[in-house]
């Protein structure tokens, strides 16, 4: 457990709670697309329903630039809600200000409100006070369940806190600590981290701070190639950052230096050509074992013998992490690595499974296997920061047991 104070250790009963959730989802045609973020904060709401409590919700969504836009507006989300609780959400045009707050004065246990977009107003992401005062004026206890927005200091994710008496954490952002946090902290061994992605300079951080933890590290995506250029290999055409080959060899040395397995992709699959937007490659095979990518080609993914390698790890791991995929899995004839890399997770049922974070999360949801693994972080640059080890000002504003 981590040391922020949960939402079900006060008492909320007959309270005006105010929730930041992340209701940041897709629309589509004025319709809520993907509802998997209101169905994440679900937990949190009815446990305070079912204490009594009165429900204020409020989100950002999009990047409205600090003014009212329709486009942006969360009334949507009012109706996605509602279907998914079986109770009536009042949705309130304001997320602050005299009406709000009349509003929210005659509210009744157990009802629930959805303010407008917070980012709305252009304080939000400065953290103003007033807006924060104003926020704050609205709520007798205030629980963060937006893990996915905790590593800004906005207004609703940190300055309204000084605000309120009580501010806890909801459900969900308690879940997020435990995997990204306590899991990780102390895992159950063997720890096999696997991290891919495009670019070093994303990650480094995040690699260094788990070569403390891990017991092996397995790298794929474009990553890999700087990682190779590192060790005097060629890469051709690939994705790669040669101003970042001394932090690779680094990050190498490191590894060896603390005992940690570090494994890099032992073969690839390499194409000619990528036309990204028809989502289409040109000629394509594979490399041999620890061969160069030649000049004129591109790695588009990991090989079947790295394949074989890294489900090795995985199968016999007690605790996994995955950021990152493996490849260009958006292009399906690049997608094999990340696919089997899913698989594999999903296949070891009894380690800890953690996916954190980012496009790895939407590589688990398109292999259908999410509901194989323990934990899908719902953050992506805040998964990031969290397992870099950054204290995310969103949960450092919270109280402590
Ligand atoms: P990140 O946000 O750092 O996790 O990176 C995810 C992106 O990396 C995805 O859009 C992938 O298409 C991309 N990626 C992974 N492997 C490669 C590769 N070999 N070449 C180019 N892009 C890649």
């Amino acid at each position: 457990m981590s040391a922020v104070k949960s939402v079900k250790q006060i008492d909320v009963s007959g309270k005006r709670v105010l929730v930041r959730a992340d209701f940041n989802v897709p629309l589509e045609d004025g319709k809520v697309s993907d509802d998997s973020r209101i169905v994440a904060t679900l937990p949190t709401i009815r446990h305070l329903l079912d204490q009594g409590a009165r429900v204020i919700l409020m989100s950002h969504l999009g990047r409205p630039k600090g003014k009212p836009d329709p486009k942006y507006s969360l009334r949507p989300v009012a109706g996605a809600l509602a279907d998914q609780l079986g109770v009536p959400v009042l949705f309130l045009e304001e997320c602050m200000g005299k009406s709000v707050e009349d509003a929210v004065g005659q509210m009744k246990d157990g009802q629930v409100v959805l303010l407008e977009n917070v980012r709305f107003h252009p304080e939000e992401e400065r953290n103003g006070e007033d807006m924060s005062a104003a926020l704050g004026r609205l709520a007798d206890v205030y629980v963060n369940d937006a893990f996915g927005s905790a590593h800004r200091a906005h207004a609703s994710t940190a300055g309204v806190t000084a605000h309120v008496d009580a501010c806890v954490a909801g459900l969900l952002m308690e879940k997020e600590l435990t995997f990204l946090g306590d899991h990780t902290e102390r895992p159950d061994r063997p720890f096999v981290v696997i991290l891919g992605g495009a670019k070093v300079s994303d990650k480094i951080s995040v690699i260094d701070a788990l070569l403390d933890k891990a017991d092996t590290i397995l790298i794929g995506g474009a990553m890999a190639y700087t990682f190779k250029l590192a060790l005097g290999g060629k890469v051709g055409n690939s994705l790669s950052e040669p101003d970042k080959v001394d932090v690779a060899l680094e990050a190498i040395r490191k590894a060896e230096k603390r005992g940690v397995t570090f494994l890099l992709p032992v073969d690839n699959m390499i194409v000619e050509a990528v036309d990204f937007d028809a989502r289409t490659v040109g000629e394509s095979r594979f490399t041999g074992e620890g061969e160069d990518i030649p000049e004129g080609w591109e790695g588009v993914d990991i090989g079947s013998r790295t394949i074989e390698l890294f489900k090795r790890e995985i199968a016999g791991a007690k605790t996994v992490l995955w950021n990152g995929p493996m490849g260009i899995f958006e292009i399906e004839a690049c997608s094999a690595g990340t696919f089997a890399i899913a698989e594999a997770v999903a296949a070891n049922q009894g380690c800890v499974s953690i996916i954190g974070g980012g496009d790895s999360v939407k590589a688990v949801k398109k292999s259908g296997y999410s509901d194989k693994v323990s934990f899908i972080s719902t953050g992506g640059g805040a998964s990031l920061e969290f397992l870099e080890g950054k204290v995310l000002p969103g949960v450092a504003a919270l109280d402590q047991v």
